[in-house]
């Protein structure tokens, strides 16, 4: 067996990150400026193949049809990576956000002019995202395996040995797993995640509206779930509409008229007439968080590291947070000529992570719970809690900074 400095030296790579989705994807450019001062050798493998024309938008699972709400404190981050500028293109800024119940008084307001920022928060479609990220990351000196799935991931004493779906083989002192949490690596380290089926379905599509929605986002609780409309770029909205698993099949299957016709009975006419729906998609929502984020040579980051339910729009915004702290734990390691990927520096970037992570999970996870049971007398405590929500400045306040990632 060889010693864990004999390893050391025969190492491939210094960093590689599994996943080249929004989070390894980001997480790429953010270690730019260390690649360039540490000389660092850092790999992206991502499985989804990525068209030859960067014009073409890519599809993968990263970057499919829906669009991200994301906070004001996220776009600093990006403006931070340089790619600020060019997500903007698609971007339409939340100027509003409308939070109410249908069937009930109550309704919360909040305004980016009363907290004094331009925007509580931008939504961009992924897709884009993907294409901003991956045109910057083609500029840096980061090796791209793709298409290339990672089948085995094995610790070794120093770092971890990768085995790709192709054959080859790579060992890297720090391994990012940015993969989603889907392929089944976590598990083959004997990392355990707990989870939690919300029995809830997203339906996600882009619908078109007759009035202009003057840059307000809505979140509208239903008996049936919770509705979002996130405004895009023109007269047209992304719709986040939660279902009780199994329900959404019915409205999946709807000719566009009358899947237009239930969206107005159950959203009402805020936004107007809602015109036109593109391809409609399902994916079926859980809290699933992994028992352990760091082990020596190896974070977990993104979906992998915790998938939540998406009504807050927190998931990718808490991930990008995890991504910054991550770089910034790094180049303190470095700063201090510690060996990448040692436990010192990996348990820093975890204490700063936890409770920022523990928070948003709270948050998301007590909005879920809050607004899904049907008590008899909790509607009007609901009620009450978004009329009181408005009367109550600083809560409000609070809340949205919070929801602009601005505040941990
Ligand atoms: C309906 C919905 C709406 C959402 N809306 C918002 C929102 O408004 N705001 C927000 O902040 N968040 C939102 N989120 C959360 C956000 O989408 C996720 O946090 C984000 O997509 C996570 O990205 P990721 O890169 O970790 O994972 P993924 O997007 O799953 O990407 C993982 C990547 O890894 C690749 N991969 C997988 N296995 C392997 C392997 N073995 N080898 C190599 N590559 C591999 C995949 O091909 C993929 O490209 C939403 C989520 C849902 C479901």
């Amino acid at each position: 067996m060889q010693s864990a400095k004999q390893e050391k030296q025969t190492l491939s790579h210094d960093i590689v990150i599994v996943g080249g989705g929004l989070v390894g994807a980001s997480l790429g450019c953010a270690l730019a400026p260390l690649i360039e001062r540490y000389g660092w050798r850092v790999a992206i493998i991502e499985a989804a193949s990525l068209p030859e024309n960067a014009q073409d938008m890519p599809w993968q699972p990263s970057f499919d049809a829906r669009a991200s709400a994301i906070a004001e404190g996220s776009a600093q981050r990006f403006r931070q990576l340089g790619v600020w500028e060019a997500m903007q293109h698609e971007a339409a800024p939340i100027e509003r956000i409308h939070i109410s119940e249908r069937g009930r008084l109550g309704a919360a307001r909040l305004s980016a002019k009363e907290l004094g920022v331009t925007a509580l928060g931008h939504v961009i479609p992924n897709a884009w995202m993907g294409r901003v990220l991956h045109q910057q990351l083609q500029r840096l000196p980061i090796e791209w395996y793709c298409p290339a799935k990672v089948d085995q991931l094995t610790p070794q004493a120093y770092g971890h040995h990768l085995v790709l779906s192709d054959g080859s083989e790579l060992t890297a002192a720090l391994t990012i797993l940015a993969d989603g949490g889907r392929s089944g690596l976590k598990e083959q380290l004997g990392i355990s995640s707990r989870r939690h089926s919300y029995d809830q379905t997203a339906l996600i599509a882009h619908v078109g509206v007759s009035q202009p929605h003057q840059g307000v986002a809505y979140e509208r609780f239903t008996a049936e779930g919770p509705i979002a409309l996130l405004p895009l770029p023109g007269q047209a909205m992304e719709l986040v509409w939660t279902h009780a698993s199994g329900t959404e099949q019915a409205r999946l299957a709807l000719p566009d008229r009358e899947f237009l016709q239930q969206l107005q009975n159950a959203f009402g006419d805020r936004v107007g007439r809602f015109t036109r729906v593109g391809q409609r998609y399902s994916y079926p929502l859980s809290l699933i968080t992994a028992e352990e984020s760091v082990r020596p040579g190896l974070a977990v980051l993104g979906n992998a590291a915790h998938a939540l339910h998406p009504v807050a729009g927190q998931g990718f915004n808490l991930a990008l947070r995890s991504v910054m702290d991550l770089v910034e734990a790094l180049e303190q390691g470095a700063e201090h000529q510690r060996a990448l990927g040692d436990m010192p520096t990996l348990l820093a970037f975890e204490q700063r992570r936890a409770r920022d992570r523990a928070n948003v999970i709270r948050f998301s996870d007590g909005l879920v719970r809050l607004f899904g049971y049907s008590l008899p007398l909790l509607p009007h405590a609901r009620a009450a809690g978004l009329i009181g929500l408005n009367l109550v400045g600083p809560l409000r306040r609070g809340l949205a900074r919070r929801a602009m990632g601005l505040e941990r």
